[in-house]
């Protein structure tokens, strides 16, 4: 969105930069009271952060304890403060995954990477073994289903992030505190996880949660 836009002084104001509407402050109190969790979701196919959700009732008796800030439900794009735990979906694929995961670890005590994708790579890492150019021809110019009336060209512009040449887990980018396994991770993995850290208990993942649909 472009506001007051001359030749000579652009004036570019994005959505997630609007100034939001006061919160009430006896809401705010109580968010603020809670322990702060967030999430972000990279190149993956967000059935982690679903798994979240497969908690089901669970879920609510969390919110009693946390305040999700950043998430994929509440489409926050910057962290105000400093989170207590950050859970991560996905690998690592273009530039702007590596600004959120960075801007991600500065803000947050401990970091948890949950899903094949974010601790390995994943089913996105499957390019890697044929290269990035190779990928780009096979979606774009060679695709069988592109339409013939239109030039074979491979989409660039600057608003799109630019692909890195490999898809990374994020524990090469950033330091990564723990890992949760799966594809998806089971919610009740994910929910215990979390529900140890908050009362200062050590966890262990019973192998019956550990799950790769
Ligand atoms: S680990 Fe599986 S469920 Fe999670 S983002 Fe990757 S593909 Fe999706």
């Amino acid at each position: 969105m472009t506001l007051d836009a001359t030749p000579d002084a652009p004036v570019v104001l994005y959505s997630h930069d609007m100034p939001a509407k006061a919160l009430d402050p006896e809401l705010r109190k109580a968010r603020d009271a809670k322990v702060q969790i967030a999430t972000i979701s990279l190149c993956g196919c967000w059935g982690c952060n679903l798994s979240l959700l497969d908690t089901d009732e669970a879920l609510v008796d969390l919110l009693s304890k946390v305040h999700i800030t950043r998430s994929s439900f509440t489409d926050i794009k910057r962290i105000p403060g400093q989170i207590a735990v950050g859970l991560i979906e996905g690998g690592v694929a273009n530039d702007e995954n590596i600004e959120t995961l960075e801007h991600f670890r500065e803000h947050c005590d401990i970091l948890i990477a949950t899903g094949a994708c974010a601790i390995w790579g994943g089913v996105p890492s499957m390019r890697n073994m044929h290269g990035l150019e190779p990928c780009l021809r096979e979606a774009y110019i060679d695709s069988p289903t592109r339409p013939l009336q239109s030039p074979p060209v491979v989409p660039h512009h600057p608003d799109i992030p630019k692909l890195t040449r490999k898809v990374y887990p994020v524990h090469e980018v950033v330091k990564i505190d723990y890992s949760i396994p799966g594809c998806p991770p089971d919610g009740r993995t994910m929910f215990k996880v979390i529900d140890d850290l908050l009362s200062g208990r050590g966890f262990s993942m019973p192998a019956e949660y550990n799950r790769f649909d």
